[in-house]
């Protein structure tokens, strides 16, 4: 019979946890911090409540009115064509995480409490992977070691993945994203109800847009980018902070925090009989620094593979077996990650395209197709009409603001 080990109770890991249990394949699921609050935005797409079947409470707020604002304070309002039940979802990690987590093992995965330190691969096919780890259990931080033997891995453990390390599976470039938790007073808090603001400009971050999101009692403030120094990320979370000024007046600093975010995926994401997931793979995307459902997506569809290749845990998958999840995945996201690859490098190029970018988005049109890109997942072609309109809207736009000139 198969075991399968899943390093890392985020998203990702969680979710394909769930599914290897549900389909009754002997699940270990690793997570070194169970009160883990990882640092992020917490902004997820409505098809990943109802696809992960995710409970209200789960949602701190129902956003349904975004502001995006341009290097000189333009502001343009987004979500007029939202239907009465569409929404971007705000939530806390710590809730999200928690309750993804406590799922899997719910319906059957063996929830280790433990931090895997290493991995050691066997140099057969047959032989088993062997994993050590601190167990946390005794409610130390230190732990007690022991190892597990398993016939497959999941490296679901995110950014600085160990698991990564170990089969070699290649760096990544990565951003650098910084966030602060901020409660306001009742009067400030009550403007940021159902909406969550985009700021860009070269002040407030170089190469994405810093945001305040707002949660069940703060805001998040924050901001990223991919000149990975302290002093550069500093400067531009005062950026983000000098912008919003007005809006955060009394606002009293409850958490501040700071993480990695990939910016394309690893060299390699499956070797021998590991596959990786989420961050450790490299699945968020540019321009929208969006990772939270591609990570749950993509641990899924590999856990699925899992799945199907192993007839429900009968027989031990193989490297090629694994590498089935990554050609599906590919083939059903790979134009989205071009996609927002190429708007990154468009508009996000100087202040002159971020101005063109937010002119556009003003637009009802780009509004819509945006929105149902990011809410559904699904790039919906519009009709040859529109297409066309956005695509005279965007030159007309950066011709407009001399976005074009070297
Ligand atoms: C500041 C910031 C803001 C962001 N905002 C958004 C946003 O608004 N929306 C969005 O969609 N995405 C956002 N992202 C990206 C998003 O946070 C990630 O893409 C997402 O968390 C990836 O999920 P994951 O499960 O792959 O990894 P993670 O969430 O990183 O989970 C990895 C888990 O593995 C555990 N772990 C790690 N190592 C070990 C080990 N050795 N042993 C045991 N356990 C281990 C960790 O404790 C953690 O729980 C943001 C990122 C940052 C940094």
């Amino acid at each position: 019979m198969l075991r399968v080990a899943v390093v890392g109770a985020g998203p990702a890991g969680s979710s394909a946890a769930e599914t290897l249990a549900k389909a009754g394949i002997e699940t270990y699921l690793f997570e070194r911090k169970l009160d883990n609050a990882k640092p992020c935005g917490g902004a997820i797409p409505l098809c990943m409540v109802s696809e992960f079947e995710l409970p209200p409470e789960i949602i701190d707020r129902r956003v349904t009115k975004m502001k995006m604002i341009s290097p000189s304070n333009v502001e343009v309002n987004i979500g007029q064509t939202l239907k009465p039940d569409e929404y971007i979802g705000m939530c806390r990690r710590e809730v999200l995480d928690g309750f993804m987590r406590d799922r899997a093992a719910r319906l059957g995965a063996k929830l280790i409490n433990g931090t895997v330190y290493q991995l050691d691969i066997p140099t057969t096919d047959r032989e088993a992977y062997t994993l050590h780890y601190a167990d946390h259990s005794n409610g130390t931080k230190t732990g007690e070691m022991k190892s597990l033997k398993v016939d497959l891995v999941i490296g679901a453990d995110g950014a600085n993945s160990r698991v990564a390390k170990a089969i070699e599976a290649g760096d990544y470039n990565y951003a650098i994203a910084f966030q602060e938790r901020i409660r306001l007073p009742e009067a400030q808090m009550a403007y940021y109800e159902d909406l969550a603001e985009m700021y860009v400009g070269d002040d407030v971050s170089t190469d994405f847009y810093a945001w305040v999101f707002p949660k069940h009692d703060h805001v998040a403030v924050g901001t990223g980018t991919m000149k990975a120094h302290k002093a550069t990320i500093k400067n531009l979370q005062a950026g983000i902070r000098a912008r919003a000024a007005h809006r955060l007046v009394g606002g009293q600093i409850i958490k501040v925090e700071a993480h990695p975010i990939p910016e394309h995926p690893r060299p390699h994401r499956v070797r021998g009989r590991v596959a990786l997931v989420g961050d450790a793979a490299g699945t968020v995307t540019k321009s929208s620094g969006e990772g939270i459902y591609f990570a749950a997506k993509s641990a899924r569809m590999c856990a699925e593979t899992i799945v199907a290749a192993s007839n429900s845990g009968q027989r031990i998958p193989t490297e090629a077996d694994l590498k089935r999840y990554l050609k599906l995945w590919d083939r059903k996201y790979g134009m989205t990650y071009k996609v927002l690859d190429l708007l990154q490098r468009v508009f996000y190029r100087s202040d002159a395209t971020r101005e063109a970018f937010v002119e556009m988005c003003s637009d009802i049109d780009v509004q819509r197709l945006t929105f149902d890109s990011y809410l559904y997942k699904t790039v919906v072609p519009s009709n040859p009409l529109v297409q066309m309109k956005i695509t005279a809207k965007t030159i007309g736009s950066l011709l407009r603001g001399n976005a074009l000139a070297p």
